[in-house]
């Protein structure tokens, strides 16, 4: 038996509206238990239309590293934990490359994150030609290191999701095999910093997950769960990712 719970991310990123709210939180609802822990990530305006239930959790995309204050647009760790948030994804591939979002920031969000209380899910990943490169594992341990090197006692609190670029929204998941020996690296590489923490830390899984390709991803000894974006936002599809999600 495993020791750490599955947990599956519904990552909705700028999609969804009010009917999916209610179709998504029914269908959740009446899955029977065990099941993973579920994490439900809509957009921000969307968290207290879900109606509050022991099946699924609700979590943020992204937040800002400032507490309070004179900056436009952002939403703090504090405004999230008000609207029904637990978990925050922080460092999602698309708002470290379409956002310009760096280290130094993703770093500081974890932590404004677990002071708050919340649960960060912290993204990582390689592009393509870094994979071709052979330079996955360095650039994973950058960008790990980053957060945990200096602050090693965030890891006990931290999600990480591994999540290959090349596989996010493009139906190239990675095989189980090849997110097995990264998962397993991650887990390796942060133990550095507290072999306990890293033993328990849930290393979930992101890119083109479907539930035709789950069972085998869920079936690998490191992959703890699964982050989701296309298929979260189909309800009988993420319902069936759950479902396999709790037997593995
Ligand atoms: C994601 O949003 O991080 C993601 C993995 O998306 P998709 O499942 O669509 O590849």
């Amino acid at each position: 038996m495993r020791q750490r719970k599955p947990l599956v991310v519904a990552n909705w990123k700028m999609n969804g509206n009010s009917d999916l709210v209610q179709q998504m939180s029914e269908a959740l609802s009446v899955l029977n238990q065990p099941l993973p822990d579920i994490l439900i990530c809509p957009p921000v305006i969307f968290l207290s239309h879900f109606p509050k239930h022991a099946n699924y959790k609700l979590g943020a995309q992204n937040m800002s590293e400032q507490l309070v204050g004179a900056f436009t647009g952002e939403i703090s760790a504090d405004m999230l934990r008000a609207a029904g948030a637990s978990h925050v994804i922080i460092g999602h591939s698309e708002r470290r490359a379409l956002y310009g979002e760096l280290d130094a920031v993703i770093s500081q969000k974890v932590k404004v994150a677990v002071d708050a209380g919340l649960t960060p899910i912290l993204c990582v990943g390689e592009t393509q030609q870094q994979r071709e490169e052979e330079k996955t594992l360095q650039v994973l341990a950058r960008q790990l290191d980053a957060v945990y090197a200096a602050q090693p006692h965030l890891l006990a609190h931290s999600v990480v999701s591994y999540e290959p670029i090349w596989a996010i929204g493009t139906g190239q998941t990675a095989t189980p095999q090849q997110a097995q020996q990264v998962h397993q690296f991650i887990r390796q590489h942060l133990a550095q910093y507290d072999a306990h923490a890293a033993d328990v830390l849930r290393i979930i899984y992101g890119g083109s997950v479907t539930a035709a390709n789950c069972e085998a991803l869920f079936a690998e000894a490191d992959i703890d769960g699964a982050l989701i974006g296309g298929a979260s936002l189909k309800v009988a599809d993420f319902s069936a990712i759950c479902t396999m999600a709790k037997d593995s």
